[in-house]
């Protein structure tokens, strides 16, 4: 079978300063498989970029901590990799999109040249000729005509900003592409258009990408596989088809999807999730979710919910354990 090309297992993550310390991830375990993209989805402070920084060695230092687990990326231990080894990892194993294009960009250089940058640090032997080809053949790829090379960023709009970063992301033609709500600063359309442009590129390089949202609309759009985060912890996995379409689902999950408007049904009030997410320097015993959750049981306060595994399908709930074990928790 083939091996993974990136491999997360029980991975914690903390953010300590003198005051407190912020559990940001709990014991995460993901996979992804070249050429897959995996949706990893949850609100604000559920741990997802955090996970990405993990990946790209890139948490703050001093502060941020792998505190436990492994990442297996390409085969290299990226946990025990030296800063030697990881800025050579870094733009031709993996890349990261960042969320907000005007502050991924220098603003004094031509885009040309930032571009030309990472062909520059990862192909030690390219000709001056060759970094000018190479440069204008990812502003095409990217739908932006060579001849702007020479342009700065103010003198783009924020749709095309974005075609840049990304742009700059697949440079050296990543194995492993970490973005990370790479559309939330565009409008409705443009974002379609960028999305459609990621995927279309995903194919023709045959790049996995980890794609970091909350929205569930770009996650249909977009992903093989979906992963949903809560409180540092992964709650459900599964393909597309499991998330959207299956039978069972957390109840966490299930208030993302009463929270999006569904045209076809004639509803007065959406329904959002009551409540907050639980404080990260004082996680809750039980499940992370029990304070918000509508079937919260008495077992939900004390014991973490196990994980049930139906087929590609996993989640991580006492109540569903309980439906697929006839009446009995594992
Ligand atoms: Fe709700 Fe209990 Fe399931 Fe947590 S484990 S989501 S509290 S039913």
């Amino acid at each position: 079978m083939q091996n993974p090309l990136l491999k997360i297992e029980n991975l914690h993550v903390t953010y300590t300063t003198d005051e407190s310390c912020v559990y940001a991830v709990n014991g995460l375990d993901l996979e992804l498989f070249a050429g897959e993209t995996l949706g990893l989805v949850g609100e604000t402070g559920a741990g997802k970029t955090t996970t990405a920084l993990s990946i790209m060695q890139l948490l703050p230092e001093k502060i941020g901590k792998v505190t436990e687990g492994s990442i297996l990326l390409d085969g290299v231990d990226v946990l025990a990799a030296t800063d030697a080894d990881m800025r050579l990892l870094r733009g031709s194993t993996v890349s990261m999109i960042f969320q907000d294009p005007m502050t991924s960009l220098n603003p004094t250089i031509p885009v040309g040249d930032q571009i030309g940058e990472v062909l520059l640090l990862h192909k030690k032997r390219i000709s001056h000729a060759e970094l000018n080809q190479g440069v204008e053949n990812i502003l095409e790829l990217v739908g932006i005509p060579a001849g702007r090379k020479g342009d700065y960023p103010h003198q783009f709009s924020g749709g095309m900003k974005q075609r840049i970063v990304i742009a700059i992301a697949l440079a050296c033609e990543p194995k492993l592409l970490l973005a990370d709500e790479p559309t939330t600063a565009l409008d409705v359309t443009i974002q379609a258009q960028v999305l459609d442009m990621m995927s279309s590129l995903k194919e023709k390089l045959n790049t996995s990408m980890l794609l970091i949202t909350h929205d569930l609309g770009v996650v249909a759009q977009t992903c093989d596989k979906v992963a949903i985060m809560y409180a540092g912890e992964i709650i459900e996995h599964g393909t597309a088809e499991d998330i959207f379409n299956g039978t069972q689902r957390h109840p966490y999950t299930d208030g993302l999807f009463g929270s999006i408007p569904d045209l076809t049904v004639r509803t007065r009030r959406l329904s959002p999730i009551e409540g907050l997410m639980p404080d990260p320097t004082a996680l809750p015993e039980g499940c992370k979710f029990h304070d918000r959750c509508p079937h919260c049981m008495e077992i939900c306060r004390k014991e973490a919910p196990p994980k049930t595994r139906m087929g590609s399908h996993l989640i991580r709930c006492h109540l569903v354990s309980q439906q697929n074990n006839g009446g009995v928790a594992r």
